[in-house]
């Protein structure tokens, strides 16, 4: 029934049915994206301990509680050494992978400072550590730098491929320039890593349509790996205004759902995170997005004496218990759906193996 739904190769009129999609129609679309992964991925999920290095931003979207001009949050960087212990910590535990997020800075001691974390990560682990960064837009310089200190992956998500959309969401200048962040998922690829962007889903003026653009932008961008997730608002922030034009929960949930689902039927081989973002609107989100096509779960591992300060958006949740007991409750709800973590190993995109002939272990 499925195949027929879909009617290959999905035109943009299917795709936006698709996430307009509610009962069968939705159940018969998860059926299928689920055996696409299973088929394509396989069962077992891969862990990235994200690391929030720093909440210090040059830049102020719209719609993010870490923006340079939210002056209700106290600022602050981990020190080189808190950073090293959360590697090792990840190691350990047999995280195959870490991901370093932080607001975004083009200074040279802030560039300095990354560099100097991937090569002793990268040494510690016997290069066994896979290294994913987010730390925005940066020079072809830096890109190629922290590329051959041995960051494998890089995320860095467009937001919005429409670029009409874009502009209502940040201030108009040099700093948040769409075709600016356009081209730095160029440099990126060139520069070699695997490639990772993604969208908000559920902004304010965002429509079906521009969803489903935004998973032909992925498709034709030919990406590695994909992150995404529903915006959530904050009270510090401009777009927070426009909260009454949200949709509600339930539907914001549904249709994150809908775009994991569908992105792993046009992406059968990348990496999909089920990001942290996702348990703001429901509990069992994550599991919820796994069954249907994520296959990356990124556990927040920064000290836990920073997190109240890393608030890209309100109503975050916190672990109730200790990291370990975090772990083993996400193994149980992972048991629940025939799923498993791929303990010690680094998870990189089957994607990118196939298309690289670079030798990096899966
Ligand atoms: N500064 C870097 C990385 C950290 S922000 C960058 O912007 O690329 C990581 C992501 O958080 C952003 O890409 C954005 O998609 C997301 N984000 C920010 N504010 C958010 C909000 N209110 N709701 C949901 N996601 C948000
Ligand atoms: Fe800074 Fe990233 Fe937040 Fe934009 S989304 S304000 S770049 S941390």
């Amino acid at each position: 029934m499925i195949e027929t739904i879909l009617n290959y190769p999905l035109s943009r009129d299917r795709l936006i049915d698709l996430l307009s999609s509610s009962g069968e129609e939705e159940k018969a679309l998860f059926n299928y994206s689920t055996a696409t992964k299973l088929k394509n991925v396989g069962n077992e999920v891969y862990l990235r301990g994200l690391i929030e290095l720093s909440n210090i931003c040059d830049k102020d979207c719209f719609y993010c509680g870490i923006r340079k001009s939210n002056n209700n949050i106290t600022r602050f960087t981990l020190k080189y050494e808190e950073v090293i212990e959360s590697v090792k910590y990840a190691y350990e535990k047999g995280y195959g992978s870490i991901v370093i997020q932080s607001g975004e800075r083009s200074s040279r001691s802030f560039s300095d400072k990354i560099d100097k974390i991937i090569r002793e990560s990268k040494k510690i682990t016997n290069n066994n550590i896979g290294i994913t960064l987010s730390c925005g837009e940066q020079s072809e310089e830096t890109y190629l730098r922290w590329f051959e200190s041995g960051a494998d992956r890089y995320l860095l998500r467009i937001e919005t491929s429409s670029e009409e959309l874009y502009k209502k969401l940040h201030p108009k200048d040099t700093l948040h320039n769409y075709t600016n962040r356009r081209n730095a998922l160029e440099l990126l690829r060139k520069t070699g890593y695997q490639l990772g962007t993604g969208v908000m889903i559920g902004l304010p003026f965002q429509t079906t349509e521009m969803l489903a653009d935004d998973l032909i932008f992925m498709r034709d961008l030919n990406i590695d790996m994909c992150g995404m997730g529903p915006y959530i608002e904050h009270t510090k922030t401009p777009l927070y205004k426009f909260r009454e034009q949200l949709p509600i929960t339930t539907v914001r949930l549904s249709l994150a759902l809908k775009m994991i689902s569908l992105s792993r039927i046009l992406m059968p081989n990348i990496n999909i995170a089920a990001t942290t973002v996702l348990k703001v609107l429901d509990q069992k989100a994550t599991e919820k997005a796994i069954a249907i096509g994520a296959n990356v779960i990124m556990p927040n591992i920064t000290p836990l004496f920073y997190r109240k300060e890393y608030l890209l958006y309100e109503n975050r949740s916190e672990p109730l218990f200790s990291f370990e007991d975090e772990l083993a409750l996400l193994e149980k709800r992972l048991e629940t759906i025939s799923h498993r973590i791929g303990y010690n190993k680094q998870g990189n995109s089957k994607h990118y193996t196939k298309n690289w002939s670079r030798c990096i272990p899966e």
